[in-house]
């Protein structure tokens, strides 16, 4: 029996321990950052939202021209096959389309290389330890690194242009701060390495709506923050009026809604996580076990 404690891929229809799985470096995934990826959870045993992840993913294919030669149901099956194998109660599932290595060796025809998908997962990942949200994320905001604008990268097709990102995160780190979330040449808020944010004030929540992606989480948090009684703005979000919010929070299928306790300088909800942000995360794990949301993986059969 192989051992998929680590997790477990799916390349060129094999599904095999993740340390076996690998890759080309003539790939354009990597030699040129030309790949999209969608990550999906799976939580007590099910997909969460499976189907609206398969329609992102299938939109940055098309976004970015990419064509693997295997259709949606070929890649829902895939994932779930994987996961399957895996034995993951709890997983964070990668889904991947790269360029892939060129067919006329040297090109720089991007129609002339050989497309393919590839998937994996591995436990649940949280990308900012629980011991951290528990007691309030951090985030740094700085004023020298900038996201890259939407009219050079698409943000809305998960990339791996991670360049401002990294940057942000060491500036963050040598700051001891949790996390970055970077904001676009106007200075507005757009988003961080693989989160959402949004404010909260009264009854109003605030997310941008430029610049970033649109995430599973951020959706699923504005139809639980519609819920719940607010009125949801996806709008530009400048910075001041980020800083002068009564609450933040972040959003990421790596975590679900994370409550924000400091922003540089500024602390909020008296260093603890507010009220508000903390009912929502807690409604995100209540939805994330609703039959309609759910697609059971079927381990073991
Ligand atoms: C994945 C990601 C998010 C969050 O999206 P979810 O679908 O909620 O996980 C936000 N921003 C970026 C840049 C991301 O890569």
């Amino acid at each position: 029996m192989a051992d998929f404690s680590a997790g477990a891929a799916w390349m060129r229809g094999k599904i095999m321990p993740i340390g076996e799985a690998s890759m080309g470096v003539l790939d354009w995934g990597l030699t040129h950052s030309d790949v999209t990826y969608d990550v999906v959870p799976v939580w007590k045993g099910a997909f969460f939202r499976l189907e609206d992840y398969l329609d992102r993913f299938m939109a940055s294919m098309a976004d970015l021209r990419l064509a693997p030669g295997m259709d949606r149901a070929e890649i829902r099956q895939a994932l779930i096959e994987m996961v399957a194998a895996s034995g993951l109660r709890e997983a964070y599932v990668a889904m991947v389309c790269s360029r892939g290595a060129p067919i006329v060796p040297g090109t720089r025809d991007p129609r002339f290389c050989a497309n393919h998908f590839f998937a994996w997962c591995v436990p649940y990942v949280n990308i900012i330890p629980l011991e951290r949200v528990a007691r309030g994320v951090s985030v740094y905001i700085p004023d020298d690194i900038h996201r890259i604008p939407e009219d050079c990268v698409n943000p809305r097709a998960k990339n791996y242009h991670w360049g401002d990102f990294t940057q942000g995160l060491f500036a963050a780190k040598d700051r001891d701060f949790d996390t970055v979330l970077l904001t676009d040449h106007a200075g507005n808020v757009t988003e961080g390495p693989g989160f959402n944010a949004f404010i909260v004030q009264g009854d109003r929540v605030v997310t941008s709506d430029h610049g970033v992606l649109h995430g599973l989480t951020r959706r699923t948090a504005i139809e639980l923050c519609e819920a719940h009684g607010y009125t949801v703005e996806k709008r530009p979000l400048p910075m001041e009026e980020f800083l002068e919010a009564e609450e933040i929070f972040l959003t990421t299928s790596s975590g679900g809604i994370l409550p924000v306790t400091r922003v540089n300088d500024r602390i909020y909800s008296n260093g603890t996580p507010g009220p508000k942000s903390a009912a929502l995360r807690e409604g995100y794990f209540d939805w994330m076990m609703r039959p309609e949301f759910r697609e059971d993986v079927p381990y073991g059969g």
